[in-house]
């Protein structure tokens, strides 16, 4: 999917760097940051220090979180080489038919010097938000959080295929599926592999780039918890502005 594709659907307007006032611009800069400019949608101001990604967690303070486990992603942006090996394994995994997806990876071109481009990728799926717009519109309960792990969830037996998720849903994360007259979304591959005992994703363990790190954030030894808390990481989520509290998490290096 292009970029662009997914602005189209936002209708939102983007901001670069360049909107910033001077100072927050400079340090921006100064952080190497500026080619992450605008991703679906989000602004240069949803980047955030590990606090403020607390702050995106509205209502959750530190080390205080909701589920057990409280399954998240933390995904390492910059090392994704968009070879598609993640949407691949979740494809044959979760038996996602060719029209729909369940995680893809964005793409743009990025001006960084007078002759030079860069391309860059991102890869998005179901960021399990804390605060589901898609499960408040959902007419039959079809969708809904997992009061044990967090995961938002889809039954397709209560599903009557209104599409009004879609629509709510500020990620364009979900997709019709036309061979069970049903929503389908990520699950944090809870019905294909965690709920067999498995500990990560399937995106997780194919990528061979280390970008998809997968885990539960209530517990400190993990991975994913040693990242959200580094103080000196710079994490942001996209399109904090909605109040949907994202679980996947975005960083560098
Ligand atoms: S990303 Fe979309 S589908 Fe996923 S929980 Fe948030 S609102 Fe729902
Ligand atoms: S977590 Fe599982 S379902 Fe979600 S995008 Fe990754 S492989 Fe697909
Ligand atoms: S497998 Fe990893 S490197 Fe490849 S496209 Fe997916 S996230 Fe990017």
């Amino acid at each position: 999917m292009k970029i662009e594709d997914l602005e189209r659907f936002e209708k939102m307007e983007n901001e670069g760097p360049e909107t910033l006032p001077s100072e927050e611009r400079r340090r921006f800069l100064q952080m190497g940051l500026a080619v992450t400019g605008v991703f679906a949608g989000g602004t240069v101001l949803s980047l955030m220090s590990a606090r403020s990604v607390h702050g995106a967690l509205v209502g959750i303070s530190l080390k205080d979180y909701p589920y057990k486990p409280h399954y998240c992603m933390v995904i390492r942006q910059d090392r994704c080489i968009d070879c598609e090996l993640c949407k691949e394994a979740c494809v044959k995994t979760n038996h996602v038919p060719d029209y729909g997806y369940r995680t893809t990876i964005l793409e743009r071109e990025l001006t960084v010097g007078p002759k030079a481009k860069q391309r860059e990728f991102m890869p998005v799926l179901c960021n399990h938000c804390n605060r589901p717009p898609c499960v408040r519109v959902c007419p039959t309960v079809a969708t809904y959080k997992d009061k044990t792990t967090g995961i938002v969830m889809m039954d397709p037996k209560k599903c009557i295929g209104c599409k009004t998720c879609m629509a709510a849903c500020p990620y364009n994360a979900r997709y019709f599926n036309e061979e069970i007259r049903a929503i389908d979304k990520c699950d944090f591959c809870f019905a294909s592999r965690l709920s067999k005992g498995m500990k990560t994703t399937a995106c997780a363990e194919a990528c061979p780039a280390d970008v998809r790190i997968f885990g539960d954030l209530s517990d400190p030894t993990s991975r994913v918890y040693q990242l959200v808390h580094d103080p000196e990481r710079v994490l942001w989520v996209l399109r904090p502005e909605t109040g949907a509290a994202p679980n996947v998490f975005y960083t560098k290096g």
